[in-house]
């Protein structure tokens, strides 16, 4: 999709609540970048999949929202969910699920950062200390609904769900995952398991690992079983760099991550089709926060953290990072960070803030 001229097409969706005052921010942020960076962004705003739409129009999204997004290299993405006027599984199936699956999103990818002026549940850690990347399998494994009840109401009652891996499947998440380690400095990856319990498919995502790691000679990998692995994300995250895991396992390590950095409430995820057939898609790992919407005090960095995550996959990593420190400066200062982080800035008070903090990063370097 990308011409020559680095032109992107990006699908703007802000959907329910805060998104609504966080994308505006996060588009704020990333003019900016595209001025900085000469990067051409060409933002398209849809009003579908939020359930503001729901209530005119009883879906989410329109019969032919596919072929209105499908051409763009991006989509940007606010938060889904308004559980008072549409329960949370219709609004998450009638939209991001779809994305999901029919723009073969298989990648799920999460930055466990650690960053200034966010309290670190870990005792001990300075900004520096944990900074890896989470890749997630998000198409296959654990979560197949291949299963089902049998005996059914008698004392034989049994249940059976079945973990599927395919070759094309396991292999596809780990290319991806070794080609994220390939770009970074320190060169290592590890992988999420539990053969010794998991008989079947774990010892087969074990051998995929070891047949994947021939084709990057360069990276030195190391596998743990999940649950030692979840004790050292807590105990040691400084040694981790990128970690790739299956649906269920990765599910639970894409929480746990930024949960040790306390970062939740500003995580940013991409939901990543690697091959770049379809648009990826990002979004802030928070919800649409009912309490908190319409009264301009939510956290924005999420959302723009998203932004420099889009800039990076769309090739410029350059932009990406000078956004990442753009929101390190913001954060590390009370006064321009939002409540939540016991700051005193509102949510555009914070937005002007990262803006400001790129135009200074860059002309500084
Ligand atoms: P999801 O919709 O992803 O399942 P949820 O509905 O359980 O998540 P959120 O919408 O993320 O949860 O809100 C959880 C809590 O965190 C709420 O109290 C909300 O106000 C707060 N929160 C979420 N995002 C932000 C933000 N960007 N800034 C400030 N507070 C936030
Ligand atoms: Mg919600």
């Amino acid at each position: 999709n990308t011409n020559e001229r680095n032109t992107y097409k990006i699908a703007v969706i802000a959907g329910d609540g805060i998104g609504q005052e966080t994308v505006p921010e996060g588009l704020k942020v990333l003019s900016a970048a595209a001025r900085l960076f000469d990067i051409g962004l060409d933002f398209e705003e849809h009003d579908f999949a939020s359930c503001d739409y729901y209530a005119r129009h009883g879906e989410m999204m329109p019969g032919d929202w596919k072929s209105r997004i499908i051409d763009s290299d991006a989509i940007f993405f606010g938060a889904v969910g308004w559980p008072d006027t549409v329960p949370d599984h219709v609004s998450l199936w009638g939209s991001l699920l779809k994305f999901r699956r029919e723009f073969d999103q298989y990648a799920n990818l999460r930055p466990v950062r650690l960053m200034p002026g966010v309290p670190c549940p870990l005792a001990g850690k300075s900004p520096g200390d944990i900074d890896f990347w989470v890749v997630r399998e998000n198409t296959e494994g654990e979560y197949s609904s291949i299963g089902g009840k049998i005996f059914e109401g008698t004392d034989r009652e049994t249940v059976m769900q079945e973990t599927v891996m395919t070759r094309q499947g396991v292999d596809r998440i780990l290319r991806y995952a070794f080609e994220i380690a390939e770009r970074t400095e320190r060169k290592t990856l590890t992988s999420a398991t539990k053969s010794n319990g998991i008989s079947i498919t774990m010892p087969y995502w074990d051998e995929r690992v070891l047949e994947m790691a021939k084709s990057f000679p360069d990276i030195a990998v190391d596998k743990y079983h999940i649950d030692i692995l979840t004790a050292l994300f807590v105990l040691k995250p400084e040694r981790f760099n990128v970690v790739v895991a299956s649906n269920l396992f990765g599910d639970i390590l894409s929480d746990l991550g930024p949960a040790c950095t306390g970062t939740i409430g500003i995580a940013p995820s991409g939901n990543i089709n690697p091959t770049r057939t379809f648009p990826s898609l990002f979004e802030p790992v928070h919800g649409s926060a009912p309490d908190i919407a319409g009264q301009g005090i939510a956290n924005p960095v999420g959302q723009i953290w998203c932004g420099a995550m889009m800039l990076d996959h769309l090739g410029h990593p350059e932009a990406a990072s000078a956004v990442v420190a753009a929101i390190e400066s913001v954060l590390s200062d009370p006064e321009r960070r939002t409540s939540d982080l016991g700051g005193e800035a509102d949510t555009r008070g914070c937005g002007d803030a990262v803006l400001e903090a790129l135009e200074k990063h860059v002309s500084q370097n």
